[in-house]
């Protein structure tokens, strides 16, 4: 059986196995995750950081420029330079895991559209699945596990 929530970077320095489902999976439409994929949105898998089972590498952070001023790391192979997964708000115990670094990456769907305000017009969005101009909020949106993974989490 393939291990459906391993995954790593493009020359296979970083290695990295999910422990658990994520919380929560979302699919960001906002300029900066477009600017910073070069694409049309970023796939996040939010997952406790003691979860995400680093087996080799050593992913480097990247401090990105944000509006808020709240910091956004995004974590990198120091060799290939594959984006693996973002820290936003410096919470370290919370990993925003990139989905298409795993090594099937259709194992995680988008739990919810973020941003759509700023989608790219010939996306479309799947029926059933909630859409939200920019943010969303997450107590009326995640089941109650996650809500109760958050908590312990982030209190
Ligand atoms: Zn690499
Ligand atoms: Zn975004």
């Amino acid at each position: 059986m393939t291990d459906q929530l391993a995954g790593g970077c493009a020359c296979g320095a970083v290695r990295y196995r999910l422990g658990s489902a994520p919380m929560f999976v979302h699919c960001c439409h906002c300029r900066d995750c477009q600017r910073q994929t070069g694409s049309a949105f970023v796939l996040n898998a939010l997952i406790e950081t003691d979860r995400v089972e680093l087996q080799s590498g050593d992913p480097q952070p990247f401090a990105m420029p944000t509006d808020s001023g709240r910091p956004h790391h995004i974590f990198r192979c120091p060799t290939c330079g594959t984006a693996v997964w973002s820290d936003y708000g410096d919470r370290k115990v919370l990993r925003f895991v990139r989905v298409g670094t795993l090594d099937d990456p259709t194992a995680l769907t988008p739990d919810v559209h973020i941003y759509v305000r700023s989608k790219l017009p010939w996306v479309a969005l799947p029926e059933g699945v909630p859409a939200f101009e920019a943010y969303y909020d997450s107590k009326k949106l995640w089941p109650a596990e996650s809500l109760e993974r958050r908590r312990a989490l982030l209190g």
